[in-house]
């Protein structure tokens, strides 16, 4: 039987990274992952994120805007190249390398770093003295490894719906969604989160009529309402996505025709609609099917998260928990981070994460990006603010790319002038709004924004911008 310093039970991007951390600091590595390939034939590492989340879906959408763009937008560059058809098993074909590539990444990470890759399912098994016995389970054949440290990063799954079951050949999860060869005629979507919008704008692109019911009657109620309502404009008004809020689902029938929901509208209005397929994105819920937790006691809270304290300690002694798994938003770099922090802190390091600097971006089109306090926190938490804004419209950069559209608003302390909340709705604010991370982690105030030198012309200067209106001394405004 193998004995170890840390095992780790799943390799998406907060098991992988926890395991490699922990094995350059010198520890004794295993990471158990039951992951396996589109096929189902061979193993694959990297979790939700890099087979069925964030790289897949960021490879469509950008597949659906080459496609967009080739429609409607090269021709004001002069270049008409005629009529333009699109290929989805292609699309999904480069897809499917894309992840291909990248989950083979992690197996070399992992030799590189000396981790040992366990492939098979984990579940906990019981203690041997200090060390947790967990067991194997690879198609059946079963081993055990011993750990004085683990760290659970199991991850999450699609939350189901309970009026209809997801068979991902009509009724869909993001697996399916994510796998469609062929461009549905009408696309049903329940759920206007971040999975349903990208999704919804990833099909929509291509051909798809596509419409998104939503249970909630304000569109990204955890975003800055401002900059929520601007892109609920652009993608109902000028991207023609039916978004509609508010709605009660009744029952919903699949046949091999397609699906048939029956809703409520807001105000009252009972619907029918048939689908040709129907993506179920309603959240994720953690995952700890199989974990057999009660073999050690490992606790859970009433949702099902594992649970542990601001330092992912659970309430056992060296067994620690991260990613989905676990309290906090469901996002890859939060996982990571979490996984980063654990390692150091079973070398006895103290590393330290603020959960109010965890960035948050939607990759519709435009992108929606945001981190820190929203203005609707801030007034309900009695925070005296100030705020600048200033548009994409008028950046010269964002116009030659053709993409002048958004908002940025940066929002700081009434007295201290220190930076709150960053958000923004517009081309490329993934990337921007790393710079409102930065300041949020270094307690910046909005005129060390407005004093820093901005490169020109870049998407950038409107970040620049919305820190100079902040002490409405906006140069462009
Ligand atoms: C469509 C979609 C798009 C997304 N886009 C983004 C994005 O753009 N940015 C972002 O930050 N986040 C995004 N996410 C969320 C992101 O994928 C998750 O937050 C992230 O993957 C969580 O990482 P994790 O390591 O906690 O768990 P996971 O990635 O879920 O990995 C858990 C791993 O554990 C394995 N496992 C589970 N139980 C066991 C067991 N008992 N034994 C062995 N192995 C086990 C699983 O097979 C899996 O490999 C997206 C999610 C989806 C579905």
């Amino acid at each position: 039987m193998s004995q170890y310093d840390v095992v780790v039970i799943g390799a998406g991007p907060g098991g992988y990274i926890a395991a490699i951390r922990a094995a350059q600091l010198g520890f004794k590595t295993a990471c158990i992952d039951a992951g396996v390939n589109k096929a189902g034939d061979a193993p694959a590492l990297g979790g939700t994120c890099l087979n069925v989340g964030c790289i897949p879906s960021k490879a469509l959408l950008q597949s659906s805007e080459h496609f967009h763009a080739a429609q409607h937008d090269f021709a004001e560059h002069g270049i008409n190249i005629g009529s333009v058809k699109f290929d989805a098993a292609k699309m999904i074909e480069r897809k499917d390398a894309i992840v291909t590539k990248l989950t083979g990444g992690i197996s070399f990470l992992f030799k590189k770093n000396k981790v040992e890759s366990i492939h098979g399912k984990g579940s906990f098994k019981g203690k041997n003295g200090d060390l947790y016995q967990i067991e194997v389970d690879n198609k059946g054949e079963k081993s055990l490894v011993e750990a004085k440290n683990v760290i659970v990063a199991t991850g999450s799954v699609p939350r189901p719906l309970p009026q209809i079951a997801i068979d991902n050949i009509n009724v869909l999860d993001n697996e399916g969604a994510l796998n469609l060869t062929k461009i549905p005629k009408k696309l049903g979507i329940i759920g206007a989160g971040v999975i349903g919008l990208e999704m919804g704008s990833v099909w929509k692109r291509v051909g798809s009529d596509v419409t998104i019911l939503e249970v909630l009657p304000t569109f990204l109620a955890a975003a800055d309402q401002q900059i929520a309502k601007e892109a609920f404009k652009y993608f109902t008004k000028e991207q023609d996505l039916d978004i509609q809020l508010g709605v009660k689902i009744g029952e919903i029938e699949s046949k091999k025709q397609g699906v048939t929901i029956n809703y409520e509208t807001a105000d009252s209005q009972a619907k029918k609609e048939t689908f040709d397929k129907l993506i179920v994105s309603i959240g994720r819920i953690p995952n700890t099917d199989g974990l057999n937790v009660e073999a050690v006691g490992l606790e859970k809270d009433e949702r099902g998260f594992v649970k542990v304290d601001d330092e992912c300690r659970t309430n056992l002694p060296n067994v620690w928990a991260i990613g989905d798994v676990v309290r906090g938003p469901m996002l890859a770099h939060k996982a990571s981070e979490e996984g980063v922090a654990v390692a150091e802190r079973i070398a006895g390091q103290k590393p330290h994460l603020d959960a109010n600097t965890i960035p948050f971006v939607i990759y519709t089109d435009p992108e929606i990006a945001w981190v820190g306090k929203t203005e609707e926190q801030l007034k309900a938490e009695g925070i005296e603010y100030k705020k600048g804004t200033s548009g994409f419209g008028a950046n010269g950069r964002a116009l030659g790319l053709g993409k002048a559209k958004g908002t940025v608003k940066i929002l700081s302390d009434a007295k201290t002038d220190r930076i709150l909340g960053v958000h923004m709705v517009g081309p490329m604010v993934s990337e921007l709004i790393t710079e409102g991370v930065i300041g949020l982690e270094f307690k910046a105030s909005s005129e060390d924004i407005a004093r820093i030198i901005h490169a020109h012309p870049t998407l950038s200067e409107v970040l620049h911008e919305a820190a100079l209106a902040v002490d409405k001394r906006a140069l462009h405004g």
